[in-house]
């Protein structure tokens, strides 16, 4: 059983922000920020493909509501919203979970695409590679 799933079922204890039928949200242990929330599925799987549909859609419900509580709390329409899908991308609890955090005028934090690739060129320092692209394009329509 996952970590989150004891969280979720009380086993180990959380400061909850809100929760829905198929979703439980609360605050992270190791906030990157005043406010910094978690947001699980009940249904646990590690990988966002692995969700039942209705679990997914449910998921982004609550990321919503949880959007709605840190916004009011947090006097702000700005979030970074983070899902780390599998290990390779820096999940370290095998359980969907997203990253909800409100955004504040000097926070100090990053665009979170970016922090992932600190090495890529900044954006606009390099033409687009539109044959690159049109080719991937193609590809990922086919597969
Ligand atoms: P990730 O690196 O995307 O897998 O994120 C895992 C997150 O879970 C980290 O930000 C941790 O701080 C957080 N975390 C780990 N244990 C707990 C816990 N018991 N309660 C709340 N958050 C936790």
């Amino acid at each position: 059983m996952s970590l989150f799933t004891k969280i979720i079922r009380k086993e180990i204890p959380s400061c909850k922000v809100g929760a829905g039928e198929l979703w439980y949200a609360f605050l992270d242990i190791n906030p990157r920020r005043a406010g910094h929330t978690l947001v699980v599925p009940v249904e646990e799987k590690q990988r966002l493909a692995e969700l039942s549909a209705e679990s997914r859609a449910a998921l982004m419900e609550g990321v919503a509501d949880a959007q709605r509580r840190l916004g009011k709390v947090f006097d702000t329409q700005d979030f970074t919203v983070v899902l780390h899908d599998g290990p390779l991308a820096g999940q370290e609890v095998p359980h969907v979970h997203i990253h909800v955090m409100p955004r504040t005028s000097g926070d100090g934090g990053r665009c979170a695409g970016m922090a992932a690739f600190p090495d890529a060129p900044p954006i606009g320092s390099v033409e687009p590679d539109f044959a690159a692209l049109g080719a991937l394009s193609e590809k990922l329509q086919a597969a």
